[in-house]
């Protein structure tokens, strides 16, 4: 199955994504963590990623479409795949259709977790995400978890596009362009939309209503 989760930074699709992974072996695949692996090894391809991220801006198609078709390539053919944070624009969405259908497949499945600008805002300026295992927490609601999360609080780090003005860009930028995608999908039968302002259980409860079946 090949599913998108679809929503604004911040809307829980790394969270709603990593449950997916574990419950329904999913593979993740995150344009954001690949950009973010290229901003680690430091090369000159990173620093310029580095720039554009840290502004909130979008990455050029022509930089991401090479890295999602690499990772595409080295994943078992046969996995179930979760495209997180990919398609962000038309372009990207008739893209990723072509690649799928030279080997083909096609999109099972777009879930769009809608979330306003001022729950996204709360959310994001509190994330922390643990270096080691990848859980993410919000400094807002979850202290205890934080307190006794099993690697160690001096794992747990802020990304460095997660400050208020990158925050209200990125939401902005996001729902400028992403909604002719949100379009594209939307009359199509595989469009679901789940409040994504709900608790973290209940969005799981209905995703697993949905993946069961
Ligand atoms: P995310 O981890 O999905 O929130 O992505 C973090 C940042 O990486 C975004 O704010 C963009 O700057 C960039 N990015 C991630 N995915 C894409 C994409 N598909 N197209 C363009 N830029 C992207």
């Amino acid at each position: 199955m090949k599913l998108i989760l679809f929503g604004p930074p911040g809307a829980g699709k790394g969270t709603q994504a990593q449950y997916i992974v574990k419950n329904y072996n999913f593979f993740q695949l995150s344009t954001g963590d690949l950009l973010r692996e290229e901003v680690e090894k430091k090369s000159l391809l990173g620093n310029k990623i580095e720039k554009i991220i840290s502004k909130g801006d979008f990455v050029s198609d022509e930089i991401v479409n090479p890295l999602l078709i690499n990772a595409l390539k080295i994943q078992n053919k046969k996995k179930s795949i979760i495209f997180d944070g990919y398609p962000r624009n038309i372009s990207q969405a008739k893209n990723l259709e072509k690649i799928l259908d030279e080997i083909n497949q096609k999109i099972d499945l777009v879930i769009f977790l809608k979330v306003s600008r001022e729950t996204i805002q709360k959310r994001i300026l509190g994330r922390i995400t643990c270096q080691k295992c990848n859980m993410t927490f919000n400094e807002f609601f979850n202290q205890e978890e934080i307190k006794n999360h099993s690697c160690g609080k001096d794992n747990l780090k802020r990304r460095k596009d997660d400050n208020e003005e990158t925050v209200i860009t990125r939401y902005d930028t996001y729902m400028e362009k992403t909604k002719p995608v949100l379009d594209f999908y939307s009359d199509k039968e595989v469009f679901i939309e789940i409040d994504g302002g709900l608790k973290i259980e209940e969005i799981t409860a209905k995703i697993d209503q949905i993946l069961k079946v």
